[in-house]
């Protein structure tokens, strides 16, 4: 699934290349969404912004009229130049959206609507989100008495809920429990203030450090698939995301994988530097101090 800085990204992108422009012409294989056209054509309309929130990308149009998007697990958007060669073929196209220089194509999207502001606000298939880990306006507290009052849920799993906050993805659900020592399936009850806050910082950092702008500023289009890290192979600069079996690059002990939640996710830990504390024993159990020595303790938990 497109993690939210990918989204971000995206929308990015599409708002540079679209906003300020006019709809020369609106395409659809989504009768919902062709039907909406039908009575109210988007040719002609005035793209104005495009944005993310969470994993949601939406296209707002002059004459209150927005795209609403999400890509779940198979979708994108790619944005082209008028007369390039699409990437992926036109089978999967959902959505067009051209100006005179621009196509913005939707492939896969599963789940497209049309809203007013009034119908988004009330639409309960689009979730209110909580605060946008790559908004400059990020509300921390708000976050944190989100993240708190899910405290029957496993951290990992709060951290993926969009409603607590809205962006980290299943690569850095593991990756962000990982660089603040917390077991991903502890309760959110059992966190500590600190824990908490490093959840908080680190999941920004983390996402912000993803969407770091290149410097030309330049519109690029379709070029690849999706590329998480600023390494030539990812896999290199993640923690525990995908290193069932491998050792620690921290300790040197074995990273485990079980799958997670309602959704079956999998999720990566190591077990020395993030032990599982038990809320009933959370005040007497040491905590790892610093990363470089190899700390041999008794497995808890897991
Ligand atoms: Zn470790």
């Amino acid at each position: 699934m497109p993690e939210g800085d990918t989204i971000f990204r995206s929308a990015r992108t599409l708002h540079k290349a679209l906003a300020g422009k006019q709809v020369t012409r609106f395409e659809t294989a989504l009768a919902p969404l062709a039907s909406v056209h039908d009575d109210t054509p988007v040719e002609g309309r005035v793209i104005e912004k495009v944005e993310s929130r969470g994993k949601w990308l939406i296209v707002h149009f002059s004459g209150d009229l927005m795209l609403v998007t999400h890509m779940l697990m198979s979708g994108s958007w790619h944005i082209y130049r008028a007369g390039e060669r699409w990437r992926m073929p036109r089978s999967r196209m959902r959505a067009v959206i051209a100006t005179h220089d621009f196509e913005a194509v939707a492939f896969n999207v599963p789940v497209a609507q049309f809203h007013t502001a009034r119908s988004l606000e009330r639409s309960t298939t689009v979730p209110k989100l909580g605060p946008d880990l790559l908004s400059d306006a990020f509300a921390a507290d708000e976050a944190r008495t989100r993240l708190l009052a899910h405290a029957d849920d496993e951290v990992a799993d709060a951290l993926l809920n969009q409603r607590v906050m809205a962006g980290l993805g299943n690569v850095y659900k593991s990756e962000v429990c990982f660089a603040c020592q917390v077991h991903p399936f502890r309760k959110a009850a059992t966190l500590t203030e600190s824990e908490v806050q490093c959840i908080l910082d680190t999941s920004r950092r983390f996402m912000a450090a993803n969407v770091a702008d290149g410097a030309s500023g330049a519109i690029v289009t379709y070029s690849g698939p999706r590329r998480t890290t600023h390494a030539a192979n990812r896999s290199d600069r993640l923690w525990v995301y995908g290193r069932q079996g491998k050792e620690c690059r921290r300790c040197g002990a074995t990273i485990l994988m079980r799958k997670q939640g309602a959704g079956a996710r999998s999720t990566y830990w190591c077990p020395q530097c993030q032990p599982m504390l038990q809320a009933s024993h959370a005040g007497s159990v040491e905590k790892v101090e610093g990363w470089s020595v190899p700390v041999r303790r008794r497995k808890v938990g897991c």
